[in-house]
């Protein structure tokens, strides 16, 4: 196989022209192109197209078909679906926030992590995203709207930390200056709780904002929610983020779906509390989505739980739904194009 052309960095280019007798220049010119969102080598028009032809002949440069977009009518959120060379699908939303427009962009195609209360999860994973699918997501998502992006988030489906090359070369491209250049402080990067996977991004002490799915404090609860617990169990996971906290300072922002009776309970925001004392996170409450295929329902407590949270020092806030008209929660509008035939999994 072709190597993927825009999953490089510009000093690869640099270096990959060199061998083509090119001077150093012209990969900055096929970089800008590749960032731009170019589709082809054609698009190139400052290239020869001798050159051109040659490049054509080396690279694969691969583009994301929109196959589906939703707006909604409540807020503007914009949901994409795109095919992918192969045939798979992938969703992307748009979200408009005062803040800025907001990416919210798929690391993989399905997921193997197997939460009880997530609808991306339930076809398992078919297979990792390449960096170049990652930019092209935020590319594609801004040249398809007219809105410039100025953040993303590493929430779609998908779970980074279990394709964190790929992820972190997609980091390394979004964040050049002559790509996109969006600053770290406005990525943000989720994850279910791998640990290994923290352990290596607080290495790097980027100026990311970490998310850790948490979900439930307790083991016996967020075993039953989320697999990934028998594996990396939650003391482990509250110790990995201490640890991060102290060698980065960045706070941690901790991702937790109100379950009714199931996670929402008075000992368990207590307990929340307890774990999170020493660090200075923020717990982000959010309605859980009715997924039709999960018995779990959403809980009837989220604003106690967010008050008791708070009256023990913990930052909690409730986070707003938004394109609740078009299916904009993870993985829905994927899983709808798969039972009607397109090729998802
Ligand atoms: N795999 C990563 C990122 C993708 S999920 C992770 O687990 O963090 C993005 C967020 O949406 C996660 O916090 C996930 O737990 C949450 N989520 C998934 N399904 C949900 C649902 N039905 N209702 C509310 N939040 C949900």
């Amino acid at each position: 196989m072709r190597e993927d052309i825009r999953s490089m960095t510009l000093e690869e280019l640099a270096a990959a022209m060199g061998e083509l007798g090119e001077p150093a220049f012209r990969a900055k010119q096929v970089f800008a192109w590749l960032h731009r969102g170019a589709g082809s080598f054609a698009e190139m028009s400052d290239i020869s197209k001798p050159l051109r032809q040659r490049l054509e002949e080396r690279w694969e440069l691969s583009a994301l078909k929109e196959a589906r977009k939703q707006v909604s009518q409540m807020d503007g959120t914009t949901k994409y679906l795109w095919e992918l060379k192969d045939g798979n699908c992938i969703e992307t939303v748009l979200m408009r926030y005062r803040h800025g427009n907001t990416v919210c962009i798929s690391s993989q195609v399905g997921c193997r992590m197997g939460c009880a209360f997530c609808a991306s999860t339930l076809g398992g994973k078919v297979r990792d995203l390449r960096p170049s699918e990652m930019l092209e997501q935020v590319l594609f998502t801004q040249a398809g709207s007219g809105l410039e992006v100025s953040n993303i988030v590493l929430m779609g489906i998908g779970e980074p930390m279990d394709n964190l090359d790929n992820v972190l070369r997609f980091l390394e491209l979004v964040n050049h200056p002559q790509g996109m250049n969006i600053g770290m402080r406005h990525i943000s990067l989720s994850t279910c709780g791998m640990i290994p996977g923290i352990r290596r991004l607080a290495e790097l002490e980027l100026q990311l904002t970490l998310s850790v799915s948490l979900h439930a404090p307790d083991s016996e609860t967020r075993s039953r929610l989320m697999p990934v617990n028998k594996a990396y169990d939650v003391e482990e996971l509250f110790a990995a983020c201490h640890s991060y906290f102290k060698k980065t300072g960045r706070r941690i922002s901790f991702e937790y779906a109100m379950i009714d009776g199931v996670n929402d309970a008075d000992w368990q925001a207590d307990l929340i509390a307890e774990k999170l004392r020493g660090m200075p996170g923020h717990v982000n409450l959010i309605p859980l989505n009715d997924v039709a295929e999960s018995p779990l329902k959403p809980s009837r407590r989220t604003r106690r739980f967010q008050q008791r949270l708070e009256g023990l020092g913990v930052t909690a806030t409730v986070r707003r739904s938004l394109g609740g008209d078009i299916d904009a929660s993870c993985g829905q509008l994927r899983r709808k194009a798969m039972e009607t035939g397109k090729k998802g999994l």
